[in-house]
């Protein structure tokens, strides 16, 4: 009998499941646990450690010990959420020959895909040890909200691991699957899927003859555990070093210790009212002396410096069901996925949001691999009925004159699907038009991803605007995306089959982009932005010029400079939001912007 596993290829911790005899069963590993660490290690003597082995030297040995690389896979090198692990990752990341990211450990580096392929191998092994059999198959889950580089690297690694990844299945859609086996329900129900490094929300309908359905879907890929562990490492960092005016971030050593200290706290916290950290010997002072880290933390104080994190995955649920047109009472249940809904804080928010208690039946760290198994047993059982209908998880669209995309299936569509849309030229005489095939929710193309490019020519010379041409986007049940543009008068056509972009460089894309631009059709964009543009430039204004007044008052004060220091921060980052020309990132700027004014003025007006 040949078993398809699941794998809950997660951040923090991975899981392996199977189907046996009907009963999904998650594996335990050799030391018994049933999560497994997704993190790897290389040794002095070059010998590979995985999981928990790995994590257990990962102080002595941060240097080449690598953990969240979920947080990296289907990244280039320039991207934000590369720059932003850069700046916190005990271990060494390096370009890769592709704009990738390779990551240096010992004598060699080593693409992120082959990372993720050791801890797929582990979960292999374990499933292998388990059930006394070589395993081939596997089911691996993804966030809803990976992009198709994303699921093609993940795919990789599961190649490069030996597996035959026979489907990629996004784990909130697991999760409900593992909620639903066996019980014949007709509900909508939501998941909410807070793990180590990424946010979920799903909205889900499932009916009794098996068919499971995403009405919608969106999330966070930098929004987790992680960031709450942050939080208090900033807490003690900054503690310490007004009481001992030491920083203890140029302290490699010092900042792994925090990092574990950190999220033991608030693990302890899920459960007691107050945790201690203690921490001796964190660091010798500028005399030689040593000094020990020690402070205690109330949950209420937790709550406090996390409560607008939470707030971020409230605003995100909100928006979710706004776009899906889904009223929070037609909601049936909800199902919470990762370790992160142990959090009191968390917990209470979802339950407040949704105004029930969420579903108590499933296990957080469990479910999706189970999910995944559920699935991978449907996949090849004769007979199985089970449906899974998932949706697109961002926008597909093309690009137009001006730089802004045009988006033709829009985020959390039903796949399959196929739409079309007419566009005209752009310019008089224009014989030929670049199709630019984007996926992404920004409006201007340069933010979102290229997934490939065609060009149809042969248009007959004409006045701007008076030549039509179809374009057609088409999504199979694998998600794969094909694009046919067609001549409406000569009936003239060219098409292409959209493969994930892994193998493009950003420089090719930069200049696909800016080449794309010339030939595109029309419309007119950017109107967004620039109106964000004046708001922010004006705002960062306003916040210079109580600089003067501000470090009047409090500029003496640790906090004083403190606030001084951050609101530089702020500017900074305003700033840089302008020069990427990313109105997302200038709608957060505008907002910490706002914040800061009114601490400011606060303090001013105080004296
Ligand atoms: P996952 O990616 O689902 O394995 O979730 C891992 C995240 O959950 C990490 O950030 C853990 O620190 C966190 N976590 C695990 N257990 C708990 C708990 N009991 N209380 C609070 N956070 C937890």
């Amino acid at each position: 009998m040949e078993y398809v596993i699941g794998i809950d290829l997660g951040t923090t911790n991975s899981c392996v499941a199977v189907v046996q005899n009907g009963v999904p069963t998650v594996l335990p590993n050799r030391q018994g646990y049933k999560t497994t660490p997704s993190m790897i290690a290389m040794t002095e003597t070059k010998k590979r450690l995985v999981g928990h082995l790995a994590k257990r030297q990962s102080i002595t040995n941060a240097e080449f010990t690598v953990y969240a690389a979920k947080r990296l896979i289907g990244r280039k090198w320039n991207s934000e959420p590369i720059k932003q692990v850069l700046k916190s990752a005990s271990f060494k990341l390096v370009e890769g020959p592709h704009q990738d990211v390779r990551i240096e450990l010992r004598d060699r580096s080593y693409a992120v895909p082959e990372i993720s392929a050791m801890v797929l191998s582990e979960m292999k092994a374990i499933a292998e040890e388990y059930l006394g059999q070589e395993v081939h198959k596997a089911v691996i889950t993804v966030p809803a909200y990976f992009n198709d580089n994303q699921r093609q690297a993940t795919k990789d690694a599961g190649m490069i691991a030996g597996l035959e990844v026979i489907r990629i299945i996004n784990e909130p859609t697991a999760a409900a699957l593992a909620y639903g086996f066996g019980r014949r329900l007709d509900k909508q129900v939501a998941v909410y899927d807070l793990g180590g490094g990424t946010f979920d929300i799903s909205v889900l309908e499932m009916s009794s003859d098996g068919v499971f359905k995403v009405i919608s879907t969106a999330g966070d890929t930098f929004l987790g555990g992680e960031d709450w562990d942050t939080r208090i490492i900033d807490w003690l960092v900054d503690g310490f070093k007004s009481e001992h005016g030491v920083d203890l971030r140029g302290d490699r050593m010092a900042l792994q210790r925090l990092k574990d200290a950190a999220e033991k706290a608030k693990i302890e916290l899920s459960q007691q009212r107050e945790t201690e950290v203690n921490l001796p010997f964190i660091i010798t002072s500028g005399r030689n002396e040593a000094l020990h880290l020690q402070r205690v933390l109330t949950r209420a104080e937790f709550e406090q410096l996390t409560g607008d994190l939470v707030q971020r995955t409230v605003d995100i649920m909100d928006q979710t069901l706004d776009d899906a047109g889904i009223g929070r009472d037609e909601i049936e249940d909800v199902v919470l996925v990762g370790g992160m809904t142990r959090v009191p804080s968390i917990e209470r928010a979802v339950a407040q949001f949704f105004g029930r208690e969420p579903s108590k039946g499933v296990h957080p760290d469990e479910v999706v691999a189970l999910g995944a198994a559920i699935q991978g047993a449907a996949l090849v059982e004769q007979g199985n009925k089970m449906i899974l209908l998932d949706v697109t998880p961002h926008t597909l669209g093309v690009m137009v004159a001006g730089g802004a995309t045009e988006p033709l299936i829009p985020q959390n569509t039903t796949v399959p699907t196929a739409r079309t849309r007419t566009f005209t030229t752009s310019r008089d005489n224009q014989t030929a038009v670049k199709i630019l095939v984007m996926q992404g929710e920004h409006e201007r193309g340069a933010d979102n991803e290229l997934l490939g490019e065609f060009i149809l020519d042969g248009l007959r010379r004409a006045p701007a605007g008076s030549i039509e041409i179809d374009v057609t986007f088409d999504i199979n049940a694998d998600g794969i995306v094909s694009v046919r543009a067609k001549d409406l008068e000569t009936g003239r056509d060219q098409s292409i089959t959209v493969a994930a972009t892994s193998g493009l460089t950003k420089d090719e894309i930069r200049s696909m982009v800016e080449e794309g631009k010339r030939f595109a059709v029309d419309r007119k964009a950017g109107e967004e932005f620039e109106a964000k543009r004046q708001e922010v430039e004006g705002l960062i204004h306003e916040v210079e010029k109580m600089f003067v007044p501000v470090e009047k008052v409090v500029g003496s004060s640790d906090f004083g400079r403190d606030a001084l220091e951050r609101a530089r921060g702020v500017i900074e980052r305003a700033r840089q939001a302008v020069s990427k020309k990313d109105v997302m990132l200038l709608k957060e700027q505008s907002d910490a912007l706002s914040r800061t004014l009114r601490v400011f003025k606060g303090v001013v007006a105080r004296t």
